[in-house]
């Protein structure tokens, strides 16, 4: 193992002059960070979907106005911009060009392309700011190390192809003692084009870069001082976790602490590499060290929220005493991609939830008329959006005494639509109406962990 850290700043980190000012002097001040991943300045990404998904000329230039405001507000208060202005000039009009072919006709590899152009200009900008602090840097195009699949919006990465570009490209550059610049979020498909790991997925990013480079571990800087019980937006009272387990944190982002990008734990877990959340404002507030076995286990860990799910209910008569309805269902739902979360099953129907957050970088619809089509010639169907899943995270919940009378005497008021219960030693999943999932959570939180 290396002494080396990737460490990864998100959006509002690079948001404008003075969060970027801030992330400067935390590489600075640690010389084991050596490759710096980014995410796009707070709002880009947000604004090139909406050019991605194709508008026409007034709004389109009022959405690359705003793109180029949020830069152009950054280089503004630069020292010297001669060099870095003109490349984002350029950048700037690529998006446009990129934008007018979007509204002719969309395509899933033209939204990876135009998004892809926010990390481009967060890093050339992220160079500038690092010479203000009399430090020189090296930028470098993450699609040259990190290979994927031909999955636009959610691309997988090619554990094998990335490995060798990162021994052949980026390995030498950093036993030159170079500090690297890199972008998250995005990768290269094997014909060339440019592919996205999926919405937040740059934290997914700085584990891939951690794994290949053999580092000693990846640091998460953002908007919060670590990994808390609950999301603290929710509830300001919630308690910062110092230490926990990769396990418990990959249950947290799955079920929707954004905290984290899901996948983020998977190259940790494989290569048992320590992962490090803080906060880019506020470094000296500390932070969460997520490891392989940190102790104590304490039953409740925390609550996760996740906003948008959708319910489907398939029922059948035909369903009764016969075999193999539900490998028919779920090789429907294999041949258009759709990953379940939750299940429950009665001798004639099963309760499934689906979910819609951060599926894809162009958040496309999920239910497609055909899906729904090829399961309606099998049962009845039935759609229920407005939804939310409230997930409790912990150990041994599932053989835990009393979990139970806990959870249900503090969701007596609420209509639950759904409970998953015993399948995961790790989680108990509620369904609930959108419109109190928050209210649910602080009602949880506050009898589990105040
Ligand atoms: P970044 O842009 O740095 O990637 P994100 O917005 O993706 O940041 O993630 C940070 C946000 O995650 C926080 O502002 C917070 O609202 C949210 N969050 C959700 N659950 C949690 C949690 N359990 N602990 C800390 N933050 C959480
Ligand atoms: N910029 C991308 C997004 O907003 C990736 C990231 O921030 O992690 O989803
Ligand atoms: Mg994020």
């Amino acid at each position: 193992m290396s002494h080396l850290s990737v460490a990864k700043f998100g959006g509002t980190s690079v948001a404008n002059h003075a969060a970027m000012t801030a992330c400067a002097k935390i590489i600075i001040a640690d010389p084991n960070t050596r490759v710096v991943v980014l995410s796009a300045s707070a709002g880009v990404t947000n604004l090139l979907v909406a050019l991605a998904n194709g508008v026409e000329a007034e709004e389109r230039r009022k959405l690359v106005g705003e793109v180029r405001s949020i830069q152009e507000n950054i280089l503004n208060e630069l020292k010297d911009d001669s060099c870095v202005r003109p490349i984002i000039e350029k950048y700037i009009e690529n998006i446009e060009y990129l934008s007018e072919a979007a509204s002719l006709a969309t395509s899933a590899a033209l939204t990876d392309e135009l998004i892809s152009h926010g990390e481009m200009m967060s890093t050339q900008i992220f160079i500038e700011i690092l010479r203000e602090q009399n430090t020189t840097a090296t930028w470098l195009d993450v699609r040259d190390i990190v290979a994927t699949n031909s999955h636009f919006g959610k691309a997988a990465p090619n554990d094998e192809q990335t490995q060798a570009n990162s021994d052949r490209v980026l390995k030498p550059l950093i036993d030159r003692g170079e500090l690297i610049i890199t972008q998250g979020f995005i990768g290269r498909e094997p014909s060339g084009k440019t592919t996205t790991l999926g919405r937040g997925g740059s934290d997914y990013s700085a584990a891939l870069l951690a794994e290949v480079l053999n580092a000693k571990d990846v640091l998460i800087w953002t908007d919060v001082a670590g990994i808390y019980t609950t999301d603290p937006r929710i509830v300001p009272t919630a308690q910062r976790i110092d230490t926990m387990s990769f396990a418990e944190a990959a249950e947290m982002a799955t079920f929707g602490a954004k905290v984290l990008h899901p996948a983020t734990l998977l190259p940790a877990v494989r290569s048992n590499i320590p992962v490090y959340v803080g906060s880019s404002k506020a470094p000296q507030d500390g932070g969460t060290w997520v490891t392989r076995d940190p102790q104590p286990r304490p039953t409740f860990r925390a609550i996760a929220l996740r906003r948008d799910q959708t319910l489907l209910t398939l029922s059948s008569l035909s369903m009764l005493h016969a075999q193999g309805f539900l490998a028919n269902v779920f090789s429907i739902l294999a041949k258009h991609k759709i990953s379940v979360d939750t299940i429950t099953t009665s001798e004639i129907s099963v309760a499934l939830t689906l979910d819609k957050t951060g599926s894809t970088s162009s958040g496309t619809e999920l239910l497609s008329g055909e899906l729904l089509e090829a399961l309606r010639e099998y049962c009845t169907v039935k759609v229920d959006t407005g939804l939310a899943l409230v997930a409790l995270i912990g150990n041994d919940l599932h053989i835990a005494a009393g979990v139970a009378k806990r959870i249900f005497d503090t969701l007596e008021p609420y209509s639950v639509r759904m409970i998953s219960y015993g399948a995961s030693t790790n989680n108990i999943c509620m369904l609930v109406q959108s419109e109190y999932a928050d209210e649910v959570v602080r009602s949880l939180h506050k009898s589990l962990f105040e």
